[in-house]
């Protein structure tokens, strides 16, 4: 799974680090230290910064949890996409990228939407 993938991070209203309004915000994924990567909402010189967005602790393990079941989204989306392929006949049954996602999916479906 990659762990930058932002496709289905919801982006905020306002930066994340500095608190900004403006209509070019983006997602990008931070890697925190001892927490892992989590997704935040910046604007371009926030995002650009080669500082490290001032997020607490507690905040910043909120953005690696929500990250996670961005991800877990993510994969669910690519089963779909995968079982309307197999439904096709385009891929082997025993794939063995369809059954991770499956997978994927079975865990997906027993954790909270947000
Ligand atoms: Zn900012
Ligand atoms: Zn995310």
């Amino acid at each position: 799974m990659n762990a930058t993938d932002t496709s289905h991070c919801p982006r905020g209203h306002r930066c994340e680090a500095c608190g900004v309004e403006r209509d070019d915000l983006r997602v990008e994924v931070v890697v925190f230290a001892r927490l892992g990567a989590g997704c935040m909402t910046l604007c371009p010189p926030c995002a650009d910064s080669d500082v490290d967005p001032p997020v607490t602790a507690s905040t910043a393990a909120r953005f690696v949890q929500q990250h996670g079941w961005h991800l877990r989204r993510a994969a669910v989306a690519a089963d779909d996409a995968l079982i309307e392929r197999l439904r096709r006949g385009e891929t082997p049954p025993g794939d063995p990228t369809a059954l991770a996602l499956a997978a994927w999916r079975a865990e997906a479906q027993h954790r909270p939407e947000d």
